[in-house]
Parts: C-alpha cells; sequence; structure tokens
C-alpha cells in the first residue's frame, strides 16, 4: 500500500466526518419532527426502551420465544403510528431515519466485504489533490478568460482569432459543465501564451468541483516523476503512473517539452490507449504543429490522438500582451 496508507487514513477520516455531519441531520430532523408533533415523543422513547426489555427478557431465560414476538409486535404497531404521524403532518415517512451519504454502503466504506466505490473514489480525489497542490488551478477560471485580448480583425489567412477562441471558450466551458463518462479527450494545439493552460486548468478546476478526481501536471513534471518511481527499488513509490491511468480527468501540459526516450514514449502511449479503452479523457497542450508531433511521435501515438477533439489556438501571446498593459 505504501503511499496510499496516507490517503487511506485521510479517506478514513472523511467517512467519519460525513457520518458524524449525517448523524446530526438526523438528530435535527428529529428535534424539528418532536417540535411540530409533540405524541412523536413518547412514542420514539417506547420504541428505545424496548431494547433495555428485550435484554431483560434474553437474561431472565425460559421460554422467552413468545415475549420476544410480542416485542417485535409492539415495535412494529408504534414505528407505523409514528410514520403515519409524520406522513399526516407533511414529512416523509422515513424522517427520522439515518441519513447516508452513500446508500450502497450506507456510509460503512464497506460493499460486499471490499472497499465501497465512495472510500476508493475519495482515495483517488486526495492523491490528485496532492499533485495538483503546486498547480494554479485554483487561480483559473473561465471567468478570469480574457477574450478581449484576442484580434477581432482577420489575419493573412483570414482567421479572425477573437471569433475562433470564442468558439473554443464555448467548447470548453460546455465540457467542463456537462462533463461525464465516457467523454473523449481534447488536443490544445498553438504557440505560447495563447491561452492553452488557463483553459485546461478552468476544466480541471470545474470538473473537480463537479465531484470528480483529476490530475493536472506539465508532460517534464509527470514524466520525470514516473521515470523515478519505475526505476526506484521502493514498490511503495510506484503509485503516480496507476493514478494517471485512473483518475477521471488527466491533463498533461506542454507535450512536447519531456525528454525524448523510449520510455517516455512507450508510458505515453500507455497512458493514452489504457485510459482511451476506459472511456476517461485526457487532456494535451502542446506548442507543437500537428506536422511536428508527427515527427515527433510514433504512428500508433498519432492515431490515437487523432480521434480527440482538436482545438487549434490563435491569436498573440496574450502573456506578453498583459504585460505591455501596465
Ligand atoms: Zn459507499
Amino acid at each position: 500500500m505504501g503511499h496510499l496508507k496516507k490517503y487511506y487514513i485521510m479517506a478514513e477520516n472523511e467517512l467519519n466526518r460525513r457520518r458524524t455531519l449525517n448523524h446530526e441531520i438526523q438528530q435535527s430532523h428529529i428535534a424539528e419532527a418532536e417540535k411540530a408533533i409533540p405524541e412523536l415523543s413518547a412514542l420514539r422513547k417506547k420504541l428505545s426502551a424496548s431494547g433495555a426489555k428485550l435484554s431483560s427478557i434474553l437474561i431472565s431465560g425460559g421460554d422467552i420465544t413468545k415475549k420476544l414476538q410480542q416485542i417485535a409486535d409492539e415495535n412494529i404497531s408504534v414505528s407505523r403510528q409514528i410514520k403515519e404521524l409524520l406522513v399526516k403532518n407533511g414529512y416523509s415517512p422515513d424522517y427520522l431515519e439515518p441519513v447516508y451519504s452513500c446508500t450502497k454502503c450506507n456510509d460503512t466504506g464497506i460493499y460486499e466485504n471490499e472497499r465501497c466505490s465512495c472510500f476508493l473514489n475519495d482515495v483517488k480525489k486526495f492523491q490528485c489533490a496532492d499533485l495538483n497542490a503546486s498547480s494554479a488551478m485554483n487561480l483559473c477560471s473561465f471567468d478570469t478568460f480574457e477574450l478581449s485580448f484576442y484580434s477581432a480583425k482577420a489575419d493573412s489567412n483570414g482567421v479572425v482569432s477573437h471569433d475562433r477562441m470564442e468558439k473554443i471558450f464555448n467548447y470548453c466551458t460546455e465540457y467542463a459543465r456537462d462533463f461525464h463518462l465516457p467523454v473523449s479527450g481534447i488536443l490544445m494545439l498553438g504557440g505560447t501564451g495563447l491561452g492553452k493552460t488557463h483553459l485546461s486548468l478552468a476544466i480541471g478546476r470545474e470538473v473537480i468541483n463537479n465531484g470528480y478526481s483529476v490530475i493536472y501536471g506539465s508532460a517534464p513534471d509527470l514524466f520525470n516523476q514516473i521515470e523515478k518511481e519505475h526505476f526506484s527499488s521502493h514498490d511503495e513509490d510506484n503509485d503516480t503512473l496507476q493514478l494517471l491511468k485512473e483518475c477521471d480527468l488527466l491533463i498533461i501540459d506542454d507535450l512536447g517539452t519531456e525528454f525524448e526516450s523510449k520510455f517516455n514514449y512507450s508510458t505515453l502511449y500507455d497512458l493514452i490507449n489504457t485510459r482511451m479503452n476506459k472511456g476517461i479523457p485526457i487532456i494535451i497542450n502542446t506548442n507543437y504543429l500537428l506536422s511536428e508531433i508527427q515527427e515527433r511521435y510514433s504512428g500508433r501515438i498519432i492515431s490515437r490522438l487523432a480521434t480527440m477533439k482538436i482545438l487549434p489556438f490563435c491569436g498573440e501571446d496574450i502573456r506578453l500582451m498583459k504585460k505591455a498593459e501596465f
């Protein structure tokens, strides 16, 4: 388990936090309903007193079957009265029941003797958050993306940067807002400073807010980390590649700036291929032209990239324009 142990503990704490919160919600439901329906309190006391009765019967011994049956019948009748009262007063019949965030495992974190998917998703989210800690995910949003930096005049090819970028912006906002799985990936092409990183981080931020696990990293950082772990002798250090294959959305920034090596190529193919087979997307940003990508990467990587939505960014370097404003 290695590194994972830390995230399992975090997920366990998260589960406890949720249980406490849900218990408080249930208690507030009970308090509210008892205030609105005065008869409820006595009925609920009857129910909880049956537990004590039960233990005294068990201790007394003898022919207890009949007595137990009597208590069970009483409980059913009292429960029914409670539900009827609730409904009569405009509440749902299970308003006083425990509240669960995950109805699959009832917030135990265990389902069919295995870790429940809710728990494993939390583990994944904590891992991703850790990897994203140093990224600018929190700084880049769709709101801070400025279309006014793109020219409204046609360039020598007849392309109006502002119009094309507006389409790209709209595509990205919709992609993030309607994010679901499976979905295809995005290949963002264009020179430096055209807003690729900004928009991909904005997508990442929104998709995280929608409850998905997202990892963002620059190609050199991600590949260096994977390589380091691959050649490390500690098993517990091999978490990153697995996580990159499994997170709901992977964003690789600046593809092409990683070190050229067989290891990195096969890792890239492995990542793209595994994720595409599972229907979980990658967003890839690159300063390379399509022809340069073709020169650098193998046919099997290209054919996979070609199935992604291609967004050709255009305009002038926004970072320089922003600086020039001062
Ligand atoms: Zn669960």
